[in-house]
């Protein structure tokens, strides 16, 4: 029985098997005000977070493939949140029409459902559709920035430029009346089950994770972690639980969260990617009880990514509109890499290449 003496909304999480997803998924299936139900391509990050198979509703479904299993459970819900996208910036780079085709394509066919069928949508944007931030100090602001983007030879914009698409047509959907959004915009979220850790086998062809992971696996496989350009760009990074505690604000919400757009960040943890490297290292040192010295090296950005790639120098959200929901941020800095570390060295080898890149 939810809060207010009402059953439960159900709500079904669409790509909900990654990261978020799985965090998200937990936190409302705790919340006692909604149930959820995950459809994607697998579940292990999901059991993961349950403690199991089977402890929260599970369909398997590819939203490329699969419309009639998609449709079905978009008509029985409440509340429908749109988790699919690529999101390694690795990924940008050597799979642009990949990016285009799950990222896009796959969520037009949610937002499509969720117009068809009447129903609220929750839809996850990214920080990434702010771009750069031309020299501007100013925090990003929902209603107010600009998108600030490369040329098209850098194709690292290629993300940004489909979720700033899929943006502008949710936006359009809610000024012809048909349907009824919120829009979430995540600053670097950290925390367990992100992303995965790697064997240390150092292959050529290795993929990539984003910085946290990278980083991480480094650390446990006592290999130099890689600055790139320097490590200067600055990020906010979120922990899970605060982004979650976020997210169930506005789904509690829906007057004051109706047709809005909103940013999902921690401002007070801006870091630069250097001052990162610094601190993990030194997290690392206590909780592992290693005194071995790992080394931090620069590396050009074409080397590590290849080419096409262009950096968000900055990423500092205004985040005025969410904390008028009754939302603050609790995590520091500090904790929020203790706790993600933390869960990363006793669970290494479960989150090891044994969890699949696709669950990310
Ligand atoms: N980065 C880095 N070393 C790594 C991975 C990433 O220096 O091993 C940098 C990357 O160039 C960017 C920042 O860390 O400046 C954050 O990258 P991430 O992939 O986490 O995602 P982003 O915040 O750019 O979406």
């Amino acid at each position: 029985m939810a809060r207010d003496g009402a059953p439960p909304k159900q709500v079904v999480l669409v790509g909900g098997s990654g990261f978020v997803g799985s965090n998200l998924a937990y936190a409302l299936a705790q919340s006692g005000d909604f149930t959820p139900i995950v459809l994607d391509t697998n579940d292990e990050k999901l059991a993961l977070r349950f403690g199991g198979r089977g402890k929260c509703a599970f369909r398997r479904c590819d939203v490329l493939t699969d419309g009639a299993v998609l449709e079905a459970a978009i008509e029985e819900a409440d509340i429908v949140i749109n988790l699919v996208s690529h999101v390694l910036p690795k990924t940008f780079l050597d799979n642009p029409l990949g990016v285009i085709d799950v990222t896009l394509h796959g969520s037009m066919n949610v937002i499509n459902a969720a117009v068809r069928h009447k129903k609220r949508l929750m839809h996850f944007s990214t920080s990434e559709v702010y771009g750069k931030t031309g020299g501007s100090e100013a925090p990003f602001s929902e209603d107010h920035s600009d998108c600030t983007l490369g040329p098209i030879d850098n194709h690292r914009w290629i993300y940004s430029t489909s979720k700033q698409l899929l943006d502008r047509i949710i936006h359009a959907h809610g000024l012809a009346g048909d349907l009824e959004y919120a829009i979430v915009r995540p600053f670097n979220f950290v925390g367990p089950l992100m992303d995965w850790l790697d064997e240390g086998d150092g292959a050529e062809d290795a993929e990539v994770p984003r910085v946290f992971a990278s980083f991480m696996s480094a650390l446990l496989h006592e290999r130099a972690m890689q600055l790139v350009d320097g490590g200067k760009s600055r990020r906010c990074f979120t922990f899970i639980d605060d982004a979650t505690s976020a997210l169930i604000h506005i789904l509690r919400d829906p007057e004051g969260a109706r047709n809005q757009i909103f940013n999902i960040g921690n401002p007070g943890n801006e870091t630069t990617i250097a001052e990162l490297a610094e601190l993990m290292r030194g997290i690392y040192a206590q909780e592992a009880g290693t005194g071995r010295p790992i080394e931090i090296k620069d590396v050009p950005a074409e080397q590590f990514y290849g080419s096409g790639y262009e950096d968000c120098d900055r990423r500092m959200p205004d985040i005025g509109k969410i904390t008028a929901l009754g939302w603050q941020p609790q995590v520091d800095l500090q904790e929020t890499f203790e706790r993600s570390m933390r869960f990363c060295v006793d669970n290494a080898s479960a989150l090891g290449v044994a969890v699949s890149r696709e669950a990310v």
